[in-house]
């Protein structure tokens, strides 16, 4: 169990924040919470649920783990829809991080749609 500051940012202890989320205790309820969780769950190293909230019309076979990537810091930056009576939502977001001593960040415009009543990563566009 951990109990430190979770990693997306909310300030929350992360056991009350992703972490339900994570263990299958709770399911998002905004696609901004979804997006925060598989951010956190790339930043704890648990790729087994980004691949579950992955659009299974769009996720890859396998998530490889890149042990050299620290995750560092997350802010999202616009959120369009994608609350708890949407189907369809968007976040963008700046991904912090750190690969080899060098700091480096990810922008991103995920793509999120209500799939069997959860929340689902789609598809993301970095060309911004
Ligand atoms: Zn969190």
């Amino acid at each position: 169990m951990i109990t430190v500051e979770c990693p997306c940012g909310t300030g929350e202890r992360y056991d009350v924040c992703c972490g339900r989320l994570h263990r299958g205790a709770a399911q998002a309820v905004t696609a901004e919470e979804l997006m925060r969780s598989r951010y956190a769950a790339y930043a704890v190293g648990d790729l087994d649920h980004v691949w579950r909230t992955w659009h299974p019309g769009s996720r890859p076979d396998t998530i490889e783990p890149d042990p050299a990537l620290i995750w560092s810091g997350l802010e999202v930056v616009d959120v369009v829809g994608g609350g708890p009576d949407d189907e369809r939502g968007e976040v963008e977001f700046v991904a912090s991080f750190t690969r080899h001593g060098q700091a480096g960040q990810r922008r991103e415009r995920s793509v999120f749609v209500r799939r069997r009543g959860r929340w689902v990563y789609e598809w993301g566009d970095t060309n911004l």
